[in-house]
């Protein structure tokens, strides 16, 4: 879904497209990496859109409600949002300068699961897997 049809489907839905709003959903949409409140702050003054705190955790839980993004704890005590995900997929932090990268796993624990499964008995709907290591720039 580009912008125009995001904000479509927003506009049906009777949502408001304030200009705070319609600079987040861009954020989101061009950025691949999860972002920090703090750094989704710098992204929206960098689109000359300066907002307080309070809105744009407000913003996050509107766009988190529409399922447009989704918040991700990835152990590190910080809140990232990210897009919400067509794929599954895992992530790759940082531990010098927290950066995170989205990753794609060839064959996703499918035997694993299988085996735990059954070994368990337990029915998995879902996993996560978090990598911590250093980052290209870290190194
Ligand atoms: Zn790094
Ligand atoms: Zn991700
Ligand atoms: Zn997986």
């Amino acid at each position: 879904m580009d912008l125009k049809n995001i904000f479509e489907a927003f506009r049906k839905k009777g949502h408001r497209l304030t200009r705070t709003r319609k600079a987040m959903v861009r954020v989101f949409l061009d950025n691949k990496e999860p972002l920090s409140a703090a750094e989704l702050n710098s992204r929206l003054k960098n689109l000359s859109v300066n907002v307080n705190k309070t809105t744009v955790y407000r913003e996050i839980d509107f766009l988190k409600k529409e399922l447009f993004i989704r918040e991700i704890e990835l152990g590190d005590g910080m809140k990232r949002y990210e897009r919400w995900p067509d794929d599954h997929h895992h992530h790759l932090i940082c531990v010098e300068c927290n950066s995170v990268k989205c990753i794609d796993m060839e064959h996703c624990l499918v035997n694993e699961e299988k085996y735990i499964s059954e070994k368990n008995n337990f029915k998995i709907m879902e996993h996560s897997l978090k990598f911590f290591g250093l980052c290209e720039n870290c190194q």
